[in-house]
């Protein structure tokens, strides 16, 4: 008797390489249908940056399929269950969730196909190391960052699985809905979406980049960074198959980068043992830290016209492309935590809106560390100061008068002190000196220090 077909639900992981769930939906059936669901819950949050590339990754694998992704809109537990049904599917596979909306969403998904008598399978996640699988020897989370370094090291990860688009026949899909049209984005530019954009974008960096990654990755003037984050974020490219191209090799800038995709997997492990901190503090006494609520400062550092330089280029190339450096990332952050003395959250929330790799425990989990309520914080007394850190990470200023316009005629560092204000470029919105001596003295207020 021919093997009952089964689906194959796409969501966070658009490719066909290293795809160990599409390698487990074959050995159970060669016949596999390719599903997406379009959810509201996922994308009314996501702003226009993200939604765009996200229909671009989908046409991207539509087209490896051959035409063939069935697309569908709708409730899961509902959308996903008709489409297993109609085909008479034996099971739905797919790569595991880890993240709140996620895990609730699956959970409602695996009961509804249950009672129809169809099999739920998990296979992988976007991570190396699934959430919640490396734990200290006494079985807790880790709380820092450089113990789970070396244990998530020791646990290791699996090959690649060796899979590609003609692994399986693809059922022709019925019923699928057209993919809604891109939102409109005015001038920005986003990067070309899709697994073989992905992979060429790496091969690239492996080849131009990795050599002085730990050197040249603090550096926004400089295109010192993989810029994969969006890929890594729609699972356009798996985290496994760059640790694979990795392995063995010691070089400096290969272990800063070996670094960073963990840091990836440790805030992502955080959020699996404390979903509550997507939008709770980590550390539940900065509860107690009074926050103000400026409305028109918000907006101004929204905009990028706080009238310090680097903060401005930062807001201001998140606008224009959808991603901002993260050297960048952490001064914007602690400017808008440390000299506005606004919640963290708000700013987390325009960057969901904004990014292109908008990522949730990533997002969360950065703005917590920045502002010291999250886990392995840097001190909160540690507070960026926008000036210097300008002149240290981009020292000719080129990065500065890219996305300032008004700064385009201010020589060099000067971009970073400046003596007048051209145009119309505003004069400093607070003083760092004053606003940094206010922030530690609410931090002492809370933690006693
Ligand atoms: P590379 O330097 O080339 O790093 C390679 C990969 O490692 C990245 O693509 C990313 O997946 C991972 N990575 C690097 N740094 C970090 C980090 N600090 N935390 C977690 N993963 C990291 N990253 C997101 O993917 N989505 C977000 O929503 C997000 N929000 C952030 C908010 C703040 C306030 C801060 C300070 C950082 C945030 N980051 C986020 C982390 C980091 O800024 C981006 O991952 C990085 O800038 C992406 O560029 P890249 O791909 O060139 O990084």
């Amino acid at each position: 008797m021919a093997q009952a077909p089964v689906v194959l639900w796409f969501r966070r992981d658009l490719r066909l390489g290293d795809h160990a769930a599409l390698l487990a939906a074959a050995k159970q059936s060669d016949r596999v249908l390719a599903l997406y669901v379009l959810d509201k819950a996922l994308i009314e949050p996501s702003g226009a940056p993200r939604m765009a590339f996200l229909l671009g990754c989908l046409r991207a694998l539509d087209e490896q399929l051959g035409g063939r992704l069935k697309v569908v809109e709708g409730d899961p537990a509902v959308e996903v269950v008709k489409a297993a049904h109609e085909i008479g599917a034996s099971a739905v596979h797919v790569s595991a969730d880890t993240a709140p909306y996620g895990r609730r969403r699956d959970a409602e998904v695996a009961k509804a196909l249950a009672e129809k008598g169809i099999d739920w399978v998990e296979t992988g996640s976007s991570y190396a190391v699934t959430p919640g699988r490396v734990s200290k020897p006494d079985g807790d989370p880790y709380r820092v960052f450089t113990p789970f370094r070396r244990a998530w090291g020791r646990h290791g990860w699996p090959r690649p699985a060796d899979t590609g688009p003609s692994l399986v026949d693809w059922i022709e899909p019925a019923g699928s809905v057209s993919l809604p049209k891109t939102p409109s984005l005015g001038e920005m530019t986003l990067p070309e979406p899709g697994e073989e954009a992905a992979l060429r974008l790496w091969e690239e960096f492996l080849t131009d980049g990795v050599e002085t990654y730990h050197e040249d990755r603090d550096r926004p003037d400089l295109p010192g960074t993989t810029r994969l984050s969006p890929y890594l974020r729609w699972g356009c490219v798996h985290p496994r198959t760059l640790l694979a191209d990795l392995a063995g090799d010691e070089r400096r800038g290969v272990d800063a980068l070996r670094g960073e995709l963990c840091w990836r997997e440790f805030h992502a492990d955080v959020l699996w043992h404390r979903p509550e901190t997507a939008r709770r503090n980590y550390d539940r006494r900065f509860d107690a830290m009074p926050c103000d609520t400026g409305k028109a400062a918000f907006e101004q550092w929204c905009a990028g016209r706080t009238g310090y330089p680097i903060v401005d280029a930062g807001m201001r190339q998140l606008l224009a492309e959808g991603w901002m450096h993260n050297r960048v990332r952490m001064v914007v952050a602690s400017f808008l935590v440390k000299d506005l003395h606004l919640p963290w959250r708000w700013g987390a929330r325009h960057f969901m809106r904004h990014l292109v790799d908008g990522d949730l425990a990533s997002n969360q989990l950065n703005w917590q560390w920045v502002a010291g309520c999250g886990t392995d914080a840097a001190p909160y007394f540690r507070i960026f100061n926008p000036i210097t850190q300008g002149e240290k990470f981009d020292p000719s200023g080129d990065y500065v008068r890219r996305y300032v316009p008004e700064l385009r005629d201010v020589p060099g560092k000067a971009v970073h002190k400046l003596r007048d204000r051209p145009g119309d470029y505003p004069e400093p919105m607070v003083d760092h000196a004053f606003e940094r001596r206010v922030a530690l003295e609410r931090y002492g207020a809370v933690t006693g220090r």
